[in-house]
């Protein structure tokens, strides 16, 4: 067969046509999805070219939302367009998580004079509950600040109010969207957290939570949430004995440890980091940091690191003065988290598992608050026993200290200040600098 040779502008346009469509083919299948269903629209035309595929979910009002979108982006198109080589591709990558939810991003690609610029649109047929957007927003927040080279370019302030992320139901989770600039440099681009339904799933809606599998552990925000803290052990008994509790009623708490006593106890220390409990230092040997110099506080803290990074595999990132006991040196010096309490249970003085009891069943409540105790007496080991049942019986869920600021305060771990009882009454907020 003769090859068609092109002679005239005119018999190239097919050509021209051809090139046009294949370039929107390509385009489209860079981006698609799992769902099929989708609509066409085409045009080949001297006056502006465009090639739309957007998704046909069968939910009305959902539909008419993307294809007034659709419709307005391609007038709003037209009227910059001059030739068939300026051209608007809008592809679409749909999920459908669970029987009526869909999450729809569009990709909108506009070429005009040879400038080509791509812009995302991201559209829901089923809006977020408050607590589901709240959990997926902590969530994705708590991902990002565990990444501590991100967190050197993020912009804090941006993050803690995040009120400009995009939410997106996609087939495994929630996508949480900031735009390129928001929290992080623009040169990073658009910062997209997915946030896999098992970890929402208390708040997830009904449609989706048939289809995901509930996990061991989930934090669930609709429950008056409550931080168990442990200081000086590791104890290779008592810490094990609190261990044993936390495990039987699935719940988790964080360990504030002695440098010097972790190597010996590293048995304790290793089980508590897997069963999802914060294990974090508390000086090397239990030195009162607040008077001392820098060149101290610093080899305090850096042997206490060292040990538990040596038994845990990684460095923790806060730490709980000994005696709460925090001065100008100390916050200005440290680069970890400082954690106070603000309910203490004078376990050390009475040692008597009954009074322990009975100082945390005093409180009026203690939804937010971290629970001072220690891991090294057999009374404490017993009063956990029973706190642990009887906090559970009264609607709490046991959570570790960031989780407790982030769930609960919806805030973002700092250095440079202590986390103390006026904090996590919620009253005022520490002003030590
Ligand atoms: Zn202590």
């Amino acid at each position: 067969m003769a090859a068609v040779i092109c002679l005239s502008a005119f018999s190239c346009a097919p050509s021209k046509k051809k090139a046009f469509q294949d370039e929107a083919n390509a385009f489209f299948e860079q981006y698609k999805g799992t769902f099929s269903g989708s609509e066409k629209i085409y045009e080949y035309s001297e006056s502006g070219s465009f090639y739309i595929n957007k998704p046909v979910t069968k939910d009305e009002a959902f539909d008419k939302k993307l294809t007034e979108f659709c419709q307005n982006a391609k007038d709003e198109f037209l009227k910059s367009a001059k030739s068939a080589q300026d051209t608007l591709f809008i592809a679409s990558k749909t999920y459908n998580p669970g029987q009526d939810i869909f999450g729809t991003e569009l990709i909108v690609q506009k070429t005009l004079s040879r400038n080509v610029s791509n812009e995302y649109y991201y559209f829901n047929s089923k809006e977020f509950s408050k607590d589901l957007s709240f959990n997926a927003l902590v969530n994705a927040k708590r991902t990002l600040t565990s990444d501590k080279s991100k967190m050197k370019k993020a912009d804090i302030k941006k993050l803690k109010s995040s009120k400009n992320a995009q939410l997106l139901y996609t087939d495994t989770g929630i996508d949480v969207i900031y735009n390129a600039g928001d929290i992080l440099p623009a040169s990073d681009g658009e910062v997209r957290i997915s946030v896999p339904y098992g970890e929402l799933y208390p708040v997830l809606p009904d449609a989706i939570k048939e289809n995901t599998e509930q996990p061991e552990r989930t934090i669930d925000t609709t429950k008056k949430l409550v931080a168990l803290t442990f200081d000086d052990g590791p104890h290779s008994k008592y810490t094990a004995q609190i261990l044993d509790t936390l495990e039987k009623y699935g719940q988790v708490a964080t360990f504030f440890d002695v440098g010097n006593r972790v190597a010996d106890n590293a048995e304790v220390t290793i089980r508590a980091k897997a069963m999802g409990c914060e294990v974090a230092g508390h000086s090397w040997s239990h030195a009162n940091l607040q008077t001392s110099s820098k060149e101290k506080i610093e080899q305090e803290i850096e042997k206490a690191d060292s040990a538990l990074e040596a038994v845990l595999g990684e460095k923790p990132y806060m730490m709980r003065p000994p005696y709460g006991a925090v001065g100008k040196t100390l916050l200005s010096v440290s680069d970890e988290y400082l954690i106070g309490w603000s309910v203490d249970t004078l376990d050390w003085k009475s040692r008597d598992a009954e009074k322990v009891i009975a100082s945390v069943k005093s409180e009026r409540t203690l939804d937010g608050d971290v629970i001072l105790m220690h891991a090294i007496y057999k009374s404490t080991a017993d009063a956990v026993d029973k706190l642990v049942p009887w906090l559970i019986n009264n609607g709490y869920q046991l959570v570790t200290v960031s989780e407790l600021i982030n769930y609960k305060y919806n805030d973002i771990l700092e250095t440079g200040k202590y986390y103390d009882a006026n904090y996590f009454n919620g009253k005022a907020k520490p002003d030590y600098n």
